[in-house]
């Protein structure tokens, strides 16, 4: 088997762009695809994200095309011939930079279409003529029933992340746009898992495809570190921050299950101290490029995010995963801890799993086909100790009055008062419903210290406030975060429950 781009013959405009992108030998899926796409025979691959599939499918593509290329100016002269789509903008914007840079010494022109952003520059693109279309399904109909693209010489397809692609429902709009192209083409479907219905679509519009897997299906990447700590709901932020400081880790990835808990961590991580952005499907299209920009360039340490906004995206040398949440899809895990360990190079994935995740880790651990040993955490410091004054000493104050946590009944401290622990108790249960029944609060008949009724007061201000809290504090009369609750007065809470009911 090859390993070398040299074995290969590329032409040598693309030879020399790959030269140029500094790769020294071919990963497993190029080695295994390219010669199989070369040779123009449908390809079925098992492959996630950071593993060089992109230029698996990319270069014999283009060299396949290097037979029509030519410098002409005439959009007639540069048809649609290769058609890439893919589930998500970010995703598709990162293969056509790709491809760009792959054809950057060849006349074959490329191009991008999603959504989220006007149609117009996209329409001027695709009139001027491109070879390559990579595109997101939606606006790729868009272009298609504006007559922007004419996809009647399309002699190769490639549906990318097909799984997820299926996931967000895309089925409909992938069996509009494979009815208008030509039936004689060559069709490329990648995923990251093979499941029935990838299975289906594979034999609805591939032709006896090779089947390409680098790794086992669903198997994880061998260069990834993985570990499961249990850790409870109350100090995975704690966890997070030592195993960082411990491990010396600049930039990581934090995956959580919801948009909400992505804002609220992302807002905690910052007002921590660490330079983090929110990556979820509420953000603009303009938030989540800046975002992502952001994190390349290193200005962000931590990229916080669900899911769909983060599937697939090709940001090289992320160190670390975190699962802040363990997924409740196992699948996820595989595509979550493949964003590090890419091409090679070696990563770390590290999940935190609360008492109620047992199940879903028992789903990774048979997806994955490999024993988890979840390990203990072990924290530096001791326990959080109370100072004379009732204060947290360890910093830890500000976390607990965000989330609305109780402190602990130790000698000489106040509890919150029964309403107000109720209050708690069921904020905490709305928000965190399975995790946090186990963790009932304990009572106590401790006396009320008046501190304990004081908006939280950040005992030293933070260097670059983020604008949101900025906005939040002057929104505010009383100048505390709009993510701080303030917490009511005593009085006024009896005064509520005795008060007659009209
Ligand atoms: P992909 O799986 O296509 O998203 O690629 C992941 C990353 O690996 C991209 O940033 C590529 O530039 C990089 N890459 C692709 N092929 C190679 C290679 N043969 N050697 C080193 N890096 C590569």
């Amino acid at each position: 088997m090859t390993s070398s781009f040299s074995n290969l013959n590329l032409a040598e405009p693309i030879a020399r762009a790959v030269a140029e992108m500094g790769y020294e030998s071919m990963t497993p899926i190029q080695e295994q695809a390219i010669p199989i796409v070369l040779q123009g025979k449908d390809v079925m691959g098992a492959a996630q994200t950071g593993t060089g599939k992109t230029a698996a499918f990319s270069l014999p593509l283009l060299q396949r095309m290097m037979a029509h290329e030519n410098p002409s100016t005439s959009p007639a002269r540069h048809p649609v011939r290769a058609l890439v789509l893919l589930p998500t903008r970010e995703l598709a914007d990162q293969v056509a930079q790709q491809v760009k840079l792959y054809a950057k010494y060849t006349n074959l022109r490329s191009a991008v279409v999603f959504g989220g952003m006007d149609m117009k520059p996209q329409t001027a693109e695709l009139k001027k003529g491109v070879e390559v279309l990579v595109a997101t399904p939606g606006r790729l109909l868009d272009h298609i029933e504006a007559k922007n693209a004419v996809l009647n010489q399309v002699e190769y397809v490639v549906l990318d992340e097909a799984d997820r692609m299926l996931d967000i429902g895309f089925l409909p709009d992938l069996q509009r746009i494979l009815s208008y192209l030509p039936k004689k083409r060559i069709t490329l479907l990648f995923s990251a898992t093979f499941s029935p219905e990838i299975k289906r679509l594979a034999s609805s519009y591939l032709q006896d495809p090779v089947t390409i897997e680098v790794a086992r299906s669903n198997a994880t990447a061998s260069t990834v570190e993985q570990h499961f700590y249990s850790v409870g709901a109350d100090d995975k932020r704690r966890a997070l921050h030592q195993i960082l400081k411990t491990r010396g880790i600049k930039q990581a990835f934090v995956f959580v299950n919801s948009k909400l808990g992505c804002a609220r961590l992302a807002r905690s991580l910052e007002r921590e101290g660490l330079k983090t952005t929110a990556l979820h499907g509420d953000k603009s299209q303009d938030e989540r490029l800046k975002a992502l920009e952001a994190f390349k360039k290193g200005e962000v340490d931590l990229l916080v995010c669900t899911d769909v906004a983060a599937r697939g995206l090709d940001i090289k040398d992320v160190p670390a995963v975190f699962n802040f949440d363990v997924p409740f899809n196992a699948e996820d895990y595989v595509h979550r801890i493949g964003r590090t360990g890419r091409a090679g190079a070696s990563g770390l994935a590290v999940s935190f799993v609360a008492p109620s995740d047992t199940r879903l880790v028992a789903d990774i651990e048979k997806l994955i086909n490999a024993k988890i040993e979840i390990e203990p955490v072990e924290f530096e410091e001791d326990r959080p100790r109370i100072s004379e004054q009732g204060r947290i000493n360890d910093g830890r104050r500000m976390y607990r009055e965000a989330e609305g946590s109780e402190q602990p009944d130790e000698p000489g401290v106040a509890a919150p008062a029964p309403r107000e622990r109720r209050e708690i108790r069921e904020t905490r249960e709305a928000r965190e419903p399975r995790e946090r029944r186990e963790y009932a609060p304990r009572r106590s008949n401790a006396p009320r210290d008046p501190f304990f009724d004081q908006p939280y007061e950040p005992g030293q201000p933070a260097q670059e406030q983020p604008a949101w809290e900025t906005a939040a504090k002057s929104a505010s009369p009383r100048g505390i975060s709009a993510n701080i609750k303030p917490k009511k007065k005593v009085a006024a809470l009896f005064k509520t429950v005795t008060e007659p009911q009209t």
